[in-house]
């Protein structure tokens, strides 16, 4: 059983609003079971609509269009069914009174040309819209079926979960269930990591392997197919197991876990606090701890130091430490993780000390050159790190590269 999504719009060929209809449906098909294999979009335009939606219809059993259900004439995705199918377009009577009912209740007169949405392709299935006024359509065309959706992301996703849902699973009763599971790993590149298990990747079929590098991190997406929910759970445990044995390192969390959040369980559990000294990334770490619910159970507080004035001032640095190493330095990141320590009386002190570029680099240091150190029970552990890309992505990627050492150090106490 082949799904494709086909959206409808000028606007998303201009690029003028995001496509956020063939995601929604992609997901919701999915996890219904149905393989998705074909994303289309065509701009509101007769002959391209006609082209792609006879393509579809060779290729697919389920079509499902979103937008150009609209009173206006650039809304012809009924039209264009209608031409293609044969079948003429009839004014439906419940429709017309629903948009009727709409307006009224709004209060505002109805144009004319809102008619035009109760015009329904011969032998179609109606359904209507409890958010909007264009109804939706779902036609059985010989083994194939097209279901046509409103644009508006509200509409269209109303619709889907309370009408088209319950009609997929009376139609096509047995299309399995789907399952997925998240690791989340960090220290290893999408390529290294690919290397490691390439085998598994070769041979995947159910559960299928995917990987994916997503800001500083790369996650793996498992998802096993199945008759039952628990027979897919018991495929990817199995999988996921032998990816353990191979990089359990690697894997720090799972499905919707955050690095923020994983800390702060460490924290509140080993009842540690902490403070940071933060400078290139101006308070972007304490930021992340804060998001976490709670967090002032674990964080006293930090300094954003981004002048040497600060960092000697109010973080205890000797201004001779800043002038013989520098500021960015194995010295500097420590000591600031043992004042900020001190200052806060916290169990763990963190300094952060780097050059987010683009300007600042010096012969020895280059852009991205960062210093992250950690002051706690175990003592001061500090590591120069090197990042590439823009300040912002420099920032974010010194932030996570701080969070993840803070849970290997809070992990061994
Ligand atoms: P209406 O009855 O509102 O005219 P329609 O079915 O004719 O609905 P369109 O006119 O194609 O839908 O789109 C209406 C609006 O819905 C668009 O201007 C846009 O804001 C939103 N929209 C349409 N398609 C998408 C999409 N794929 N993703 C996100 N938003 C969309």
């Amino acid at each position: 059983m082949i799904v494709e999504i086909v959206t409808t719009g000028t606007e998303l060929l201009l690029g003028q609003i995001i496509d956020t209809n063939t995601p929604f449906l992609s997901q919701r098909l999915n996890e219904l079971g149905f393989d998705v294999l074909y994303h289309s979009t065509v701009g509101d335009n007769k002959v391209r609509m006609t082209e792609v939606l006879t393509h579809a219809l060779h290729r697919s059993d389920l079509i499902i269009t979103s937008g150009g259900l609209g009173p206006t004439q650039g809304d012809i995705t009924k039209e264009v069914t209608a031409t293609l199918l044969n079948r003429p377009l009839l004014l439906d009577d419940d429709s017309v009174e629903n948009i009727k009912m709409f307006f009224a209740n709004r209060q505002i007169p109805m144009p004319d040309s809102n008619l035009r949405q109760g015009m329904i392709p011969e032998g179609a299935i109606v359904i209507k819209n409890e958010r909007g006024t264009a109804p939706g359509v779902i036609i059985e065309h010989d083994s194939k079926t097209i279901i046509h959706l409103p644009g508006p992301p509200h509409e269209l996703e109303w619709m889907f979960e309370h009408a088209i849902i319950p009609y997929l699973k009376q139609r096509f009763p047995i299309q399995g269930i789907i399952v997925s599971k998240i690791l989340h790993t960090y220290g290893i590149g999408e390529s290294a990591l690919e290397e490691k298990i390439k085998d598994f990747i070769i041979s995947q079929s159910n559960p299928t392997i995917a990987l994916l590098a997503k800001q500083g991190e790369v996650i793996i997406r498992l998802t096993a197919k199945s008759n039952t929910v628990i027979e897919a759970e018991q495929l990817i445990a199995k999988l996921e197991e032998q990816l353990r044995q191979r990089i359990a390192d690697y894997i720090w969390g799972l499905d919707n876990d955050t690095i923020e959040a994983n800390i702060g369980k460490i924290l509140a559990e080993k009842q540690l606090t902490i403070a940071l000294a933060e400078s290139c990334t101006g308070g972007l770490i304490t930021s992340r701890i804060t998001d976490i619910s709670g967090s002032s159970n674990y964080l006293m507080g930090s300094i954003v130091c981004y002048t040497n004035e600060i960092k000697s001032n109010f973080v205890d640095v000797p201004p001779q430490i800043i002038t013989d190493y520098g500021a960015v330095s194995h010295q500097t990141a420590s000591l600031l993780a043992t004042g900020i320590r001190q200052k806060f009386t916290a169990t763990l002190g963190m300094g952060i000390t780097g050059i987010a570029g683009p300007t600042g680099a010096t012969p020895t240091k280059t852009v991205g050159t960062v210093y992250i150190a950690i002051d706690g029970p175990n003592g001061i552990q500090c590591k120069k790190y090197t990042f590439n890309g823009q300040r912002i992505d420099i920032k974010y990627r010194i932030s996570q590269a701080a969070l993840h050492m803070l849970r290997q150090y809070t992990l061994s106490l």
